[in-house]
């Protein structure tokens, strides 16, 4: 950003192939260029806004896919669920109105990341909603979970998901996680089909975790070496892992928002 004139209002147009993004992203061009502003669609590191056209997915993909930029997003919903997606394809005119008087304000995502190492060497991923650690082929991972240096459980089941706040509404909900206030500055690990038994005693129900605890997991392998490790919905297969270190990252991405006091509404509206 620091070579970059900010005078020159460039705006990133990021869409998904689907009909309708196309449309609204073509149409929305045309609006922005209208107001005086410079669009590219090839995604100008001097953009001052990257606005995204699609679902919630689309958004994900559009930050790992950019590294997670400095440059604020915003989001058009043409999605499924579009949780993230803000603005809607027949409300651009608005959008564009309150954008040019500054009638916003930033929210800061938190991100949640993972240090995971094998004997000899480390390496750090980065989830806008959750990494979650499973077994390979279906089976049982077994895991030993320490928090701020303190042991907690050897965990049996499927797996465990690390979430964001933002991510609490994704995957970690679908598997009993509590809904989580984005402001809040907190993992939450909320267990995938934890045994209980006589056998295997792993925590039920998912825990809240403060924002500089590092989550500490060792796996334990059986037939296999290998684990995986699903960040934001994209599965990667890890082989020898001997420790994962997991949390909240230093680094955030920026949100531009019309209506901070959105979430609690926004949560109606899409889940009940
Ligand atoms: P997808 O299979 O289309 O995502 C599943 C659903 O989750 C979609 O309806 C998506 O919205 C919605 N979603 C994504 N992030 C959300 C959030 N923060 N709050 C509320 N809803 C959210 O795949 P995708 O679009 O690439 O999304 C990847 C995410 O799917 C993963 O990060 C994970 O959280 C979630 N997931 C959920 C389950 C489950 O609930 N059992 C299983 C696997 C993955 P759109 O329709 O707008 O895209
Ligand atoms: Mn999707």
């Amino acid at each position: 950003m620091t070579n970059c004139n900010l005078n020159n209002h460039i705006i990133n147009i990021i869409h998904n192939n689907d009909k309708e993004s196309i449309k609204t992203a073509e149409e929305l061009a045309k609006k922005l260029k209208s107001h005086g502003y410079q669009v590219s669609n090839t995604y100008d590191y001097c953009a001052e806004l990257n606005i995204c056209i699609g679902g919630d997915g689309a958004f994900l993909r559009a930050v790992h896919n950019y590294s997670f930029p400095d440059i604020p997003f915003v989001g058009v919903n043409t999605g499924h669920l579009g949780f993230f997606q803000e603005i809607s394809p027949s409300d651009l005119d608005n959008f564009i109105e309150s954008y040019k008087k500054k009638d916003y304000t930033m929210e800061e995502i938190y991100l949640v990341e993972a240090i995971i190492c094998t004997r000899t060497s480390c390496i750090e991923l980065v989830g806008i909603n959750e990494i979650v650690i499973k077994g390979i082929n279906s089976k049982v991972i077994h895991m030993n979970v320490s928090i701020a240096d303190n042991y907690l459980e050897r965990f049996s089941g499927d797996g465990l998901i690390i979430s964001t706040p933002t991510g609490s509404t994704a995957y970690s909900y679908s598997a009993g996680g509590s809904i989580i206030f984005p402001t809040l500055k907190v993992l939450q690990i909320t267990p995938l089909a934890p045994i209980s038994s006589k056998v295997y005693r792993s925590l039920t129900t998912s825990a809240i975790v403060q924002h500089d605890m590092v989550i500490k997991v060792n796996p334990e392998y059986r037939d296999e070496n290998s684990i995986l490790m699903v960040v934001d919905g994209i599965q990667h297969k890890y082989d020898n892992i001997v420790e994962i270190n997991l949390k909240l990252s230093d680094m955030t991405i920026n949100k531009l928002t019309l209506d901070p006091h959105n979430f609690w509404w926004n949560l109606k509206d899409k889940f009940i």
